[in-house]
């Protein structure tokens, strides 16, 4: 079926499939239930990018945990990182004394990790680590480390799977490339 309400007609190519994507959820999961067995972590999903990686990946974690939120952002006009990074809402658990785990749906400048480990460890966590998709290194412009993740990325615009553009096309059961012409569209 092709018609213009079609969502998968704004992709140039698919990144990762559903399968890729699961394969990389077990493989994740697997490695955080050794790494976090017998600890109780809080894991904290990135808003709103995160939400579809870390209902997956915490089904493959195969420990005991807590589960919370926090909305952060720092794209301005849907594609460049404005380097500020806002909190818009705030993890509702206390930190103090936690290993906490962000999952993050992608890592690009770092902007945005680097202010969150940075407040969680101001609030007494024990230990932040985060868990990424994905991980665009070569954009990278603060010195982060990015503990877990699934796979690199060019420097390329990714959507679907919860990754946006102009908060639209997160539903994607796949990551993809957009079209340059859909990106054109927009900017004229
Ligand atoms: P950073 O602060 O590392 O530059 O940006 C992290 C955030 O930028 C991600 O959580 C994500 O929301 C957004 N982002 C970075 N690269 C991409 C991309 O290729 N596609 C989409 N949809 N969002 C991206």
């Amino acid at each position: 079926m092709q018609n213009s309400d079609n969502i998968d007609n704004i992709i140039d190519r698919v990144l990762f499939s559903q399968d890729d994507i699961e394969e990389i959820c077990q493989r994740l999961g697997k490695q955080l239930t050794e790494d976090y067995a017998g600890k109780f972590p809080l894991v904290i999903g990135v808003l709103k990018g995160a939400v579809y990686f870390m209902t997956d990946l915490t089904r493959h974690m195969n420990v005991k945990m807590q589960n919370d939120f926090m909305d952060v952002s720092s794209y301005g006009d849907g594609f460049e990182s404005t380097g500020k990074v806002r909190l818009d809402i705030d993890v509702q658990a206390d930190v103090k004394g936690r290993d906490v785990l962000l999952v993050e749906d992608i890592v690009d400048t770092g902007h945005t990790l680097k202010f969150m480990k940075d407040l969680l460890i101001e609030r007494g966590a024990k230990s932040v680590k985060c868990c990424a998709l994905l991980n665009k290194t070569e954009r990278r412009e603060d010195d982060v480390v990015v503990d877990y993740y699934g796979s690199k990325v060019e420097n390329e615009f990714v959507v679907g799977y919860g990754l946006d553009y102009l908060n639209a096309y997160r539903n994607l059961p796949y990551v993809g490339v957009l079209k340059p012409e859909v990106i054109q569209a927009n900017l004229n």
